[in-house]
């Protein structure tokens, strides 16, 4: 099989796998005790926070860990939200084509007497800081642009917003989930206040993530109890979890130059292949996205078949993000850039990472101009395009 689906989860790396071992054979002690088993545990905590601090330029009492990406963005945007609110700030800017975790908790927020502005991005899918300025307001608590898309990989410009919102005295939140472990991130040059991250989607364990929030920036308590995370997320911590994570981000970030370089050849080369099918259109901006994303949409055909018959092929990859596969809705990020609903429906997400090669991207190339051919030869909205009885929207 081979693995394209690196958005939605990556491969545990051996780095993770023995801290993960580690944690529960060495440091298995609660690092709450005053003990010795409690102590090295507690050694081995601070050792990831710092680790994953200064993976992204931080100081480790700004890191708080978390359940994963999702509870990241939820605690970083609602606490935002409510702290503004007792200063009368009940304005929340933030983009279409942002992950569930930080739409539907804006839903949510606007369900409650929140004004959400929803930023448009362009055909590319980048947004535009001037579109940010223009979209500020006195009672803006929060602006949250994510980092890089996780459908289509269009790298936003989060420093020049950063240092937008700094002026302006607004904190902002970026959802850095796919970046962190692929992208450099330093939150102080860029103005990041706060800044979510995932451990599975740099080859680190799921259900473990963190978030950066800068001292002083808003921030509630999210889990009430005991005084671990400094009190603001009680709960004994998922220290298996947490070493596991810090070690793929360490790793990642010791390679990230050369791991940048070698995928971002095999995405080049796939897009490459894959733009010689007819009717076929790259999503996504061709510069300024992730090094291992490609998104392609084809004419004429259903994502779903697309995918179930590259399974069969022996290729695994996806129709966009793993929350919204399975459901008959397109892509709200392919909408956003302006595909039309039947082109958004046939599209393909193919994401690599280091662990693929050249061989990889020549049989996926392979299989899928196969696969849609196969598919096109059956779809009745390709013989009427074909016809002329249509007219193709990707030329
Ligand atoms: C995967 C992902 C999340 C969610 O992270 P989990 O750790 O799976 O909760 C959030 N945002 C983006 C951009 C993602 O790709």
């Amino acid at each position: 099989m081979i693995y394209a689906d690196n958005a939605a989860t990556t491969k545990t790396c051996a780095a993770a796998r023995q801290a993960m071992l580690d944690g529960m054979e060495r440091f298995w002690g609660n690092p709450s005790s005053l003990h010795s088993p409690g102590q090295q545990a507690r050694e081995a905590l601070q050792a990831a926070r710092e680790a994953v601090a200064g993976a992204i330029g931080a100081q480790p009492g700004e890191v708080y860990f978390t359940s994963g990406g999702s509870e990241a963005d939820n605690q970083a945007i609602s606490s935002a939200a409510k702290i503004g609110a007792l200063k009368g700030k009940k304005h929340l800017i933030t983009t279409a084509i942002e992950h569930h975790a930080v739409l539907h908790t804006m839903d949510r927020l606007s369900k409650e007497g929140f004004d959400v502005t929803l930023l448009p991005v362009d055909g590319s899918g980048i947004v535009k800081t001037e579109d940010v300025a223009a979209a500020i307001r006195e009672d803006t608590a929060l602006v949250s642009v994510m980092y890089a898309n996780n459908e289509i990989g269009t790298i936003q410009p989060v420093a020049e917003i950063g240092a937008l919102c700094r002026e302006r005295g607004i904190p902002f939140h970026t959802d850095a989930v796919q970046a962190a472990g692929h992208l450099p991130i330093d939150v102080g040059a860029q103005n990041i206040d706060m800044l979510s991250l995932s451990g599975h989607k740099f080859h680190g364990p799921r259900g473990v993530g963190a978030l950066y929030v800068r001292r002083g920036a808003p921030l509630l308590t999210f889990i009430h109890g005991g005084a671990q995370e400094r009190g603001f997320r009680a709960g004994t911590e998922n220290l298996p979890a947490i070493l596991g994570m810090a070690a793929a981000l360490d790793d990642a970030v010791a390679h990230m130059a050369e791991n940048s370089a070698y995928v971002a050849s095999l995405r080049d080369a796939l897009i490459e292949k894959l733009s010689a099918i007819p009717h076929a259109a790259l999503n996504g901006d061709r510069g300024r996205r992730l090094p291992g994303n490609v998104n392609f949409c084809f004419e004429g055909i259903e994502g779903e078949s697309l995918l179930l018959l590259l399974d069969d092929k022996g290729v695994a990859a996806s129709s966009g993000s793993a929350c919204t596969s399975g459901s008959l809705d397109p892509s709200h990020v392919l909408l956003a850039i302006g595909r039309p609903h039947e082109v958004a429906h046939g599209s393909l997400r193919l994401t690599l990472d280091r662990d693929n090669t050249m061989g990889d991207v020549e049989a996926i190339a392979k299989a899928t101009a196969e696969v849609v051919n196969y598919l096109r030869g059956m779809s009745p909205v390709w013989k009427a395009l074909q016809r002329g009885e249509r007219s193709y929207v990707i030329q």
